[in-house]
């Protein structure tokens, strides 16, 4: 399986970061090593001093497809859950700087925590899926699949004319506002809806 993630995907959240908003979705990949599941810590890394949250609608892809038609889309998922997509933000800004890949600052060990999955079927509202994190009781980040520049369809279209997408692939869908850095003993608590999906750790 791989995870492949979108950036930029909340207009809010490119300005934050004083990023353009993007004519086409923006990708990059993690590697299956760095998801962290069932609630386990994170640990901080030692290499970075400025690790971020980014909190992330996921999809799970359920059949094999490429060259999908955006109108089709919706038949290559039934399940989402919740991810933290875990970022070297010292280490990505050189990487920016320079115009080099991303992957040093976001496909290292343990980088994307991720929930169990639920059914699409579940949710109250499923063109309107709110989600929101909790940093230490306090809620910093707070979102909804409204707010996406690009649809999880459309990005499933796009990406599958580059990637063949395949059943169990992942799809972080990228971060609304309120990107932060996290420390050691941090609490994160994440839901989607009124479910609690994410309780975990800085350690
Ligand atoms: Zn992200």
């Amino acid at each position: 399986m791989k995870i492949i993630c979108i950036g930029r995907n909340y207009v809010e959240h490119a300005r934050e970061l004083n990023n353009p908003l993007p004519e086409a979705p923006v990708f990059f990949m993690k590697p299956d090593t760095s998801l962290v599941i069932r609630n386990r810590p994170f640990f901080y890394p030692e290499f970075s001093k400025d690790i971020h949250y980014e909190t992330e609608l996921v999809i799970k892809i359920s059949k094999n497809g490429k060259h999908i038609q955006e109108k089709f889309a919706h038949t290559y998922y039934d399940e989402i859950g919740l991810g933290i997509d875990f970022t070297a933000r010292d280490i990505q800004s050189k990487c920016k700087e320079k115009g080099l890949p991303w992957e040093v600052a976001k496909a290292f060990d343990h980088s994307a925590p991720i929930s169990k999955f639920i059914k699409l079927d579940e949710l109250q509202h499923k063109d309107d899926i709110r989600f929101y994190l909790e940093l230490n009781g306090v809620k910093v980040q707070d979102g909804s699949s409204t707010l996406m520049i690009f649809s999880v369809d459309h990005i499933i279209s796009y990406l599958s004319q580059f990637v063949t997408l395949k059943m169990g692939d992942l799809i972080f869908t990228g971060t609304p506002a309120g990107v932060g850095p996290v420390k050691i003993n941090d609490h994160l608590v994440g839901y989607i809806e009124d479910k609690k999906m994410l309780d975990f750790r800085v350690k």
